[in-house]
């Protein structure tokens, strides 16, 4: 999306609405790729004042990702609004492309760790199992650490 800048120029301080959609590659975040599904839709206002041009932009949309605990597929829907100050490098620029500040919107609206379900027990660090659909493989010792340590002791009393 480009924001035109010679009607806000001409009146600064007037906000102007603006709305439409990016499409956006995969965005790349941390060491993870946001697959996007479908473009990203975009609204919120602009004025202009000073040089700079104030932007207030929301952006809504689904991304496609995996379960921090067991990769399991995860869909997102994210929406966030920012307001964001945008100094103009050229002063008399006609437009600014608005695909930088939808993509770090993006970024910053998804969740840190996105998770299949609030109780996802996840992969076994130790064996591998996905404690979600089967118990530790046998010799793992990860499942062991619940028990009480009173009792470990008279185990090993025994
Ligand atoms: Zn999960
Ligand atoms: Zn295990």
């Amino acid at each position: 999306m480009r924001l035109q800048l010679n009607e806000l120029r001409a009146e600064p301080g007037r906000s102007f609405p603006l709305e439409g959609t990016e499409e956006l590659l995969d965005v790349q975040w941390e060491e993870e790729n946001l697959r996007l599904e479908g473009p990203v839709a975009v609204q919120g206002s602009a004025f202009f004042q000073d040089g700079r041009v104030f932007l207030t932009l929301t952006v809504a949309g689904t991304v496609h990702r995996r379960c921090g605990r067991c990769l399991g597929d995860v869909v997102e829907r994210f929406r966030r609004k920012d307001f964001l100050e945008v100094p103009l490098e050229e002063p008399k620029a006609q437009y600014i492309e608005l695909a930088p500040y939808v993509e770090s919107g993006v970024r910053l609206a998804v969740a840190v760790r996105p998770l299949c379900r609030e109780e996802c027990l996840g992969i076994c660090a130790q064996c591998g199992a996905d404690l979600n659909t089967e118990p530790h493989r046998p010799g793992c010792r990860a499942g062991e650490k619940e028990v009480d340590p009173r009792l470990q002791k008279l185990r090993d009393l025994l």
